[in-house]
């Protein structure tokens, strides 16, 4: 961040009214807002932003793939997961980056180089973390989606291997939306059993709730090492962080900004 005048960051979404980005760089100190904008204004926003005052921006659904192609310059992991959740304004031009993917892997408790990991969900977040995964050296990805189909095209692109069932891996990422509004229907929905949770070392999952998921409970009572998705959240915002300041930031004043309900 530049010392004089004042330099914003924000989060492009549409909606965005439940991002805790805001809370998270607060108590960083940044100055930080939600930018709600709609689909068929973001390509004429966001060229606009730095002239308006902003250093960088994060993106959320349902812009990543818009925010890359855009983007004047964009790293190689960026233009390999085919989205950008980080756009930096310098000098009229945007660079487009991804913290998504290596926030998933600092959240990891330790490396999944030689590992094998089971990815549930095929949309852009499951992308991100296949990539990612594979990017550090995991021995082999899997990937269940509940429509087949699209296991299927992921798998064959990043060089992963679609699966039907759930079997035993060292980690585990939940990449869908399950949990988030029927808890209850957990594990109807997914292809496990909260016993078989014992068969996973890690099990990470990216949706978060306040009261916890219904998915990190079974796994802690089966004896994995469990990642929530906030956790996940505030590594990939340092790591965005770190691209805007040069700076690593303060965890666990982010954590502590991003676990108030
Ligand atoms: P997305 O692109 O919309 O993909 C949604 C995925 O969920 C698809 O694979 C979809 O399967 C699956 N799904 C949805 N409802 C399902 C159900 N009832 N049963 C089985 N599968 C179902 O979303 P995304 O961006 O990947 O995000 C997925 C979730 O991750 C979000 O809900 C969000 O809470 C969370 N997330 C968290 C973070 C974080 O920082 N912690 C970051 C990104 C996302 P089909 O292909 O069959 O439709």
């Amino acid at each position: 961040m530049s010392a004089g005048g004042r330099v914003r960051f924000g989060v492009l979404g549409w909606p965005v009214a439940h991002s805790r980005s805001p809370a998270m760089f607060a108590a960083l100190g940044v100055d930080y807002q939600r930018l709600p904008v709609p689909p068929e204004l973001f390509a004429e926003t966001v060229p606009a932003l730095g002239a308006a005052g902003f250093a960088g921006a994060n993106v959320t659904i349902p812009h990543k793939e818009a925010a890359l192609a855009l983007a004047d310059h964009a790293t190689p992991r960026a233009r390999a997961i085919g989205a950008a959740n980080t756009l930096t304004f310098v000098d009229g031009a945007i660079h487009a980056d991804n913290t998504d993917a290596p926030g998933v892997i600092a959240a990891l408790p330790g490396s999944v180089a030689g590992r094998t990991a089971l990815v549930l969900g095929a949309g852009g977040s499951a992308r991100a973390v296949i990539w990612a995964l594979a990017d550090e050296g995991a021995d082999e990805v899997r990937i269940w989606n509940r429509t087949p189909e699209r296991a299927q095209r992921l798998a064959a692109e990043l060089g992963a291997t679609a699966v039907t069932e759930a079997a035993a891996a060292d980690v585990l990422v939940n990449c869908t939306a399950v949990g988030l509004d029927d808890p209850a229907a957990t594990f109807e929905q997914l292809p496990i059993s909260a016993t078989a949770l014992g068969s996973f070392r890690t099990v990470v999952d990216l949706v978060y709730r306040p009261e916890g998921t219904a998915l990190l409970r079974a796994a802690q009572e089966h004896g994995c090492t469990i990642v929530d998705g906030l956790e996940v959240l505030v590594r990939q915002g340092a790591l965005s962080y770190e691209i805007w300041t040069g700076r690593a930031p303060d965890l666990d004043r982010m954590r502590a900004a991003v676990r108030v309900l």
